[in-house]
């Protein structure tokens, strides 16, 4: 049911992902959990994205055709809306070595690839603990 005001009051959700199944799916996901969706498929695009959206979530993959997630978190992180965006990196099982450079970056948490469908919209909420 649909409320007057709610569109407003939704939560933007800024997803970079390139592989076109892993974005349609966790865009699905996150709608289904309320979100409002913004999915770019490039590093380059998702970080403008981010800057001109100003979503109040990211998700990010690392392995991206052109600058590789890290680096997009890095810039995110030195830009104008820098810390005040929660970033959720979604890293593969083999990338493990990955993820005290991406905490280092400033990384707010990261979910494992393959996304569960069943968990993801749960391990979002405990990555953001007090502020989703
Ligand atoms: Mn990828």
């Amino acid at each position: 049911m649909i409320v007057d005001g709610q569109e407003e009051d939704r939560r933007t959700a800024l997803i970079i992902e390139d592989n076109e199944d892993n974005r349609v799916l966790i865009v699905s996901l996150l709608q289904w959990g309320g979100y409002r969706t913004i999915a770019r498929a490039t590093g380059q695009s998702g970080y403008e994205a981010a800057l001109g959206e100003r979503p109040d979530l990211i998700l990010l993959d690392i392995q991206l055709p052109d600058i590789n997630g890290i680096e997009v978190l890095r810039r995110i992180r030195a830009s104008r809306i820098n810390g005040a965006i929660p970033i959720i990196a979604m890293t593969s099982y083999a990338m493990a070595g990955d993820r005290e450079r991406l905490m280092a970056a400033g990384c707010t948490g990261y979910i494992e690839k393959p996304i569960e469908p069943t968990r993801v919209l749960d391990q979002i909420r405990e990555i953001l603990g007090g502020t989703g």
